[in-house]
């Protein structure tokens, strides 16, 4: 079995923020990612929130930038997905699809991904009117009408931020009540600028190079109709990647993990950063903000226990 001071999960701007400074630290490390770099930032058209490039940046090409950081340091890199971690009393055991790795210390950087509705259009259209996050794309649809899909905090508590960019909202809820706070519930009724439609579905996401229009369904009257809109946000929930985890490892009630301000978990040695993290703000820049904060924590254990 190989042994490692540390092994990164995650590929995302987590993972390597992570990785990039552990191998600047000089360590031993492995990195796995189940598939290519990037994690949710591949799916993002352009990301115009990321200091430095004020003009904004393709998901892809912030990637690669990033990523290219990484390509003058030699370390092991799997790409395989972690099916399971054995916590140990001072090492812990790292489960690939076949292979098993040792380690001192580990950092969880796997994610989460926004819930989607599976409905027409919905994923040629995403970066292109169909979005799942109002601080990284709500500055697109300043003075323009939008829809708002959900009926949690999520999708009241983003309606509220929305109002104050966009002209309009459609708040799209499929039942007649919201399962929001009151107090979200309150300010959405009072605003202005949220018309809310009740008992109703999208059911396909219609345009040609970008979003015209959202077709929806009232489910009292089985009535069809469209409206027009340049953006839709779906808030509908989001999904964290924690499938391997193991039960020692103290998450949320929503299964994100729950760790201190350096990153650390309940677990000697095993830090988490991004957006698997329980906390607010999920953006890239709190990301590479975790990994780095991790990976200097790890150090700090590392050389605690040698
Ligand atoms: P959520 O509470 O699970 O709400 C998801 C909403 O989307 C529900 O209204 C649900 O409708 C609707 N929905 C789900 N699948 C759908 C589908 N296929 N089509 C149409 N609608 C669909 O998710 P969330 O709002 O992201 O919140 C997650 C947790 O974080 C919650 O516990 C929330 O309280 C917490 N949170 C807290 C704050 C805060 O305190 N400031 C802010 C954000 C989130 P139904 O109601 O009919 O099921």
């Amino acid at each position: 079995m190989k042994k490692y001071q540390s092994v990164v999960v995650g590929g995302g701007p987590a993972g390597i923020t992570a990785a990039l400074y552990l191998l600047r630290g000089g360590l031993n490390i492995a990195w796995v990612e189940k598939l290519a770099p990037g994690g949710q930032v591949l799916l993002t058209e352009t990301i115009d929130n990321y200091p430095g490039f004020p003009q904004g940046v393709k998901g892809f090409e912030l990637i690669d930038r990033f990523a290219a950081h990484l390509e003058e340091f030699n370390y092991d890199k799997y790409m395989d997905e972690v099916q399971n971690i054995q916590i140990g009393e001072r090492e812990h055991r790292i489960k690939l699809s076949e292979d098993w790795m040792q380690a001192d210390t580990a950092i969880i950087c796997t994610g989460a991904s926004w819930k989607k509705l599976g409905i027409p259009g919905e994923n040629r259209l995403n970066g292109r009117g169909v979005s799942y996050c109002a601080l990284c794309d709500g500055n697109f649809f300043r003075d323009q009408e939008i829809a708002c899909i959900g009926g949690g905090d999520t999708a009241l508590e983003e309606s509220l931020y929305l109002a104050k960019l966009v002209k309009k909202i459609y708040l799209i809820h499929r039942r007649e009540a919201f399962r929001a706070s009151k107090i979200y519930q309150d300010k959405v009724i009072a605003n202005p600028k949220i018309e809310i439609i009740y008992n109703t579905i999208p059911k396909e996401f219609v345009g040609e190079q970008d979003l015209e229009s959202l077709t929806l369904v009232n489910l009292k009257t089985n009535k069809t109709f469209s409206l027009k809109v340049s953006g839709a946000f779906v808030f509908i929930g989001l999904k964290p990647e924690n499938l391997f985890l193991p039960e020692e490892i103290k998450t949320d009630e929503y299964g994100f993990i729950i760790t201190d301000i350096e990153m650390r978990t309940n677990i000697k040695g095993i830090f988490a950063a991004g957006d698997i993290r329980s906390k607010v703000c999920r953006q890239i820049c709190t990301a590479v903000g975790d990994g780095a904060t991790a990976a200097q924590n790890a150090q700090i254990y590392l050389e605690q226990i040698s």
